[in-house]
C-alpha cells in the first residue's frame, strides 16, 4: 500500500502517521529522515544534499528526487510505504510519479487530513511554557490549574515567538498556498481522499483505516 499523507501543521499528521505505519507495517518515510539516512550512509546523493544544507541552501529537486528514488527502491518498501513531507510541489509530484513508474509502483492513496484554519490556530497557539522549569502547557489539551501560572513552581508562563497567533497564521497561510496546487493535482488524478481531522484521534484513524482497507476488497 503506497500512501502519501498530507495535512497542515496542527492537523495531527504525525500522530496518524505513527498509527498507519504500525497497523499496516510499512515504513514511515519523511523527508528529514531520508536526508539524515543518506548523509549518514555517505551516499553520493547524501553528500550532495549535505553540501547544500551546510551552505544553508535549498536542496535542488534533482538531488531530493534521487534520494527518494533510492529510498523507495529499498526492500522494506516492497509492500508499501507512507510518504510524509514529500512531495511538496507539483513538479516533485510529477517526478515521483515517473520514478515510481520506473520501479513498477504507483501512489494508491493520497490522504489529506483536513482541519479548519480557526481550529488549527487554536491548536498551534495554545502552547505556554514555564519561565522557571520549562514545563510546557496547552490551553486546550493540557491547561495549567491557574491560567498563566506553572502548577509545579508558580512560575510565569510565556509563549514562544513561533507559537504566537501572528506567526502561526502566517505559517499556515504560506503552507496553504504551497499545498493547494498539490491537492488540485492529486484531486485531478482521482487519488485524493479527504479525512475529517476535527474529531477524536481514534475516530480520525478509524476513518483512515476504513479508507485504506477499502482497496483490499
Ligand atoms: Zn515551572
Amino acid at each position: 500500500m503506497n500512501i502519501v499523507l498530507m495535512g497542515l501543521p496542527g492537523a495531527g499528521k504525525g500522530t496518524q502517521a505513527d498509527k498507519i505505519v504500525e497497523k499496516y507495517d510499512i515504513p514511515h518515510i519523511s523527508t528529514g529522515d531520508m536526508f539524515r539516512a543518506a548523509i549518514k550512509d555517505g551516499t553520493e546523493l547524501g553528500l550532495k544534499a549535505k553540501s547544500f544544507m551546510d551552505q544553508g541552501a535549498l536542496v535542488p529537486d534533482e538531488v531530493t528526487i534521487g534520494i527518494v528514488r533510492e529510498r523507495l527502491s529499498k526492500a522494506d518498501c516492497e509492500d508499501g510505504f507512507l510518504l510524509d513531507g514529500f512531495p511538496r510541489t507539483v513538479p516533485q509530484a510529477e517526478a515521483l510519479e515517473s520514478l515510481l513508474a520506473d520501479i513498477g509502483k504507483r501512489i494508491e492513496h493520497v490522504v489529506n487530513i483536513k482541519v479548519d484554519q480557526d481550529e488549527l490556530i487554536a491548536r498551534l497557539t495554545g502552547r505556554w511554557i514555564c519561565k522557571v522549569c520549562g514545563t510546557a502547557y496547552h490551553t486546550v489539551f493540557n491547561p495549567p490549574q491557574v491560567a498563566g501560572v506553572c502548577d509545579k513552581d508558580g512560575g510565569e508562563l510565556y509563549q514562544r515567538e513561533d507559537d504566537k497567533p501572528d506567526t502561526v497564521k502566517n505559517r499556515l497561510e504560506v503552507n496553504m498556498e504551497q499545498t493547494q496546487p498539490l491537492l488540485d493535482f492529486y484531486g485531478s488524478k482521482g487519488v485524493l481522499e479527504n479525512i475529517n481531522g476535527q474529531q477524536d484521534i481514534q475516530k480520525v484513524f478509524a476513518d483512515i483505516d476504513a479508507l485504506l482497507k477499502g482497496d483490499r476488497g
